[in-house]
């Protein structure tokens, strides 16, 4: 018990740690200053089947992590906990580890990514493309840090629930980033496309891609 409290409060600090780099970052003035330079129509929704997956990965996750906690200490409520997995320490372990590295991580790419952050994918007036820091190896970083995390809370918690609204936020991100891919070709052409040759979408290329010629 008194491990499972040690492994809530890493928890608590980890979702806490998240909620100040996101909120720091969203409202910075920088942020709101450059929403109004948009191009009008560089705004491309995540709508359709694969929005609703996300935001239902997304809710269900947040909700499902309060009432775990809730269920543990303040009230009991079978129905969360009868999806506890029997799997052993070293998991929640990992599940620390990885949502640890992901909140500096994310930092950097906010840094990087500056102006052009948007919670929506859309493109800014004077927008140019970043290839450097986190975005020199990978296109979507970030993304990549929201996998880490998610699937960070599922290792934690070792909860069936969790587990299956972490693995809807995971398999949205291909979608999403193939949208996004399409958007920034739309714009950069060439620049992009050759940017897509040297990048891994995710997770940097293990080999060097061959010269084109
Ligand atoms: N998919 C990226 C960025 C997420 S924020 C990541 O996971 O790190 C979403 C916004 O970033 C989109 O509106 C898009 O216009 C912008 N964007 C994505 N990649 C970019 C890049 N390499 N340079 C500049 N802007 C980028």
């Amino acid at each position: 018990m008194t491990e499972d409290l040690f492994f809530n409060i890493l928890l608590i600090l980890l979702w806490a740690g998240l909620a100040c780099v996101r909120i720091y970052y969203r409202t910075r003035p920088l942020a709101s200053q450059n929403a109004e330079e948009e191009q009008p129509e560089g705004k491309e929704r995540v709508g359709g089947w694969i929005g609703v997956i996300l935001s239902i990965g997304i809710l269900g996750m947040i909700t499902t992590v309060v009432l775990y906690l809730i269920a543990l200490y303040v009230i009991p409520l079978p129905f969360i906990l009868d999806f506890q997995l029997p799997l052993p320490s070293i998991i929640r372990w990992i599940g620390v580890l990885t949502g640890f590295i992901s909140i500096p991580f994310l930092i950097w790419i906010h840094r990087t990514l500056g102006k052009y952050f948007a919670a929506q994918l859309e493109l800014k007036e004077k927008h140019k493309l970043i290839t450097v820091g986190p975005y020199s190896r990978v296109r979507h970083p970030m993304y990549t840090v929201f996998i880490l995390f998610t699937s960070s809370m599922a290792l934690i918690t070792v909860n069936l629930l969790i587990v299956i609204f972490c693995l809807a936020v995971v398999l949205s991100f291909p979608f999403i980033a193939r949208k996004e891919e399409a958007m920034l070709t739309r714009l950069f052409g060439d620049e992009y496309r050759q940017y897509l040759g040297r990048t891994g979408r995710f997770f940097p290329r293990l080999r060097r891609p061959k010269k084109e010629a």
